[in-house]
């Protein structure tokens, strides 16, 4: 058995697997992790924000949940994910149905590849701020 030391309290325990925490912190963080789900269920409008000072959990931790797709959040939430790959809105997780559906078939590895991006047209928002700036 492998000892280690628990990232969230310091203290040594017996290591098994998963992520370095000990098993008080573990049951601590599944306990806050259903605090959380419950009040997301009863106030699908929190704002990220919200639910990090209403259940005393850092953001960091929400979005990790997210991005392990443990948490999801309702179209009526003003928490909107997006893609890393497409910038599709999702509901949770990190990429789209499609994007994952791509990468499972192999196609997206060319992202991966130091090649130069195609040039694309700037669509930045930036040009009409501009514009705007520059009016009179
Ligand atoms: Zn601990
Ligand atoms: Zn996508």
């Amino acid at each position: 058995m492998d000892v280690k030391t628990c990232r969230k309290c310091g203290r040594l325990f017996n290591y098994l697997s998963g992520p370095p925490i000990c098993s008080a912190c573990k049951d601590e963080l599944e306990k806050k992790f259903a605090q959380v789900k419950e009040y997301i269920r009863e106030n699908p409008r929190a704002s990220m924000k919200e639910i990090s000072e209403e259940n005393d959990v850092p953001q960091q931790q929400l979005q990790q949940w997210v991005r392990e797709e443990r948490l999801e959040f309702t179209s009526d939430s003003p928490i909107q994910m997006t893609c890393e790959s497409c910038g599709t809105r999702i509901q949770t997780g990190r990429f789209c149905e499609s994007c994952k559906g791509k990468m499972a078939s192999g196609l997206t590895n060319a992202f991966k590849k130091d090649e130069p991006k195609p040039v694309e047209k700037p669509k930045k928002k930036d040009g009409n701020h501009m514009r705007f700036m520059n009016k009179d």
